[in-house]
């Protein structure tokens, strides 16, 4: 078995080594002898989504944002194609952004991908700080952190997870991130995955089914990533929810 991971634009979307997030899922794959190809595109690539069992958008600056959004217009019809037929996407606060409608920063807006009708707004401060979410999908809490400029409305899309220390989607957010078919966005940099392997699995799992039907997933002596995160939480999340 073999799982191919689309790294889309590298060199303008990897804030706070998202990367990372690749090099988890290729080793957690690899430990259980699952073969892993990464490829990465720049932005005049062009990109074959049957090839790709999961695509990351990671995240950047609203500056590397603009450069990028006239090359995902090109792309948009077959990155929502994938994403219909339960292509998994890993979106990253920058790349979570562009999931969306649009980017409204100060008198630009940026258009997104339009895969979600959520938007986003600019807001005054950054939001920046380590987060504690509680999704429905897993009893572990999912820890990262935040570090963000822009404030995401998603209407009544489902969230990753309610928030239970940190900001979330906007000022004072209740939820954090979205879920849609195979697609999680998310504000949470860190990176993400080595510090979540339950959810590093949640996407291997939804991809290797997708690719071979059924596939059962070996589990991994994760104690040590289990005591990090555990850490987190103990330390991070309020006591007054
Ligand atoms: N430019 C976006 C913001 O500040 C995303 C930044 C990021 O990816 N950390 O909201």
């Amino acid at each position: 078995m073999k799982l191919t991971i689309g790294h889309l634009y590298p060199q303008l979307l990897n804030l706070y080594g998202d990367r990372g997030n690749i090099i988890c899922m290729v080793q957690r794959l690899q430990w259980r002898g699952i073969e892993a190809e990464v490829k990465e595109f720049d932005l005049n690539d062009e990109i074959d989504f049957s090839e790709l069992d999961i695509v990351l958008l990671g995240g950047g600056s609203d500056r590397e944002q603009l450069l990028v959004c006239n090359r995902l217009r090109t792309i948009k019809e077959d990155f929502l194609h994938y994403v219909e037929c339960g292509g998994v996407v890993l979106a990253i606060c920058g790349g979570y952004q562009l999931l969306g409608t649009s980017y409204k920063m100060g008198d630009e807006t940026i258009e997104g991908l339009g895969v979600v009708q959520i938007h986003t707004e600019r807001g005054d401060e950054r939001l920046v700080g380590n987060i504690v979410l509680q999704s429905d999908l897993f009893p572990l809490p999912i820890v990262g952190f935040e570090n963000h400029g822009g404030r995401t409305f998603i209407g009544n899309y489902e969230p990753l997870g309610k928030v239970l220390s940190g900001h979330g989607n906007h000022d004072n957010a209740v939820n954090e991130g979205i879920q849609y078919k195979h697609v999680i966005g998310t504000y949470l940099h860190g990176p993400l995955l080595p510090k979540n392997p339950h959810l590093c699995d949640y996407l291997l799992q939804l991809a290797l089914n997708r690719r071979y039907g059924q596939v059962e997933l070996m589990p991994l002596d994760d104690q040590d990533e289990l005591k990090a995160n555990h850490y987190i939480v103990e330390h991070f999340t309020r006591t007054d929810l």
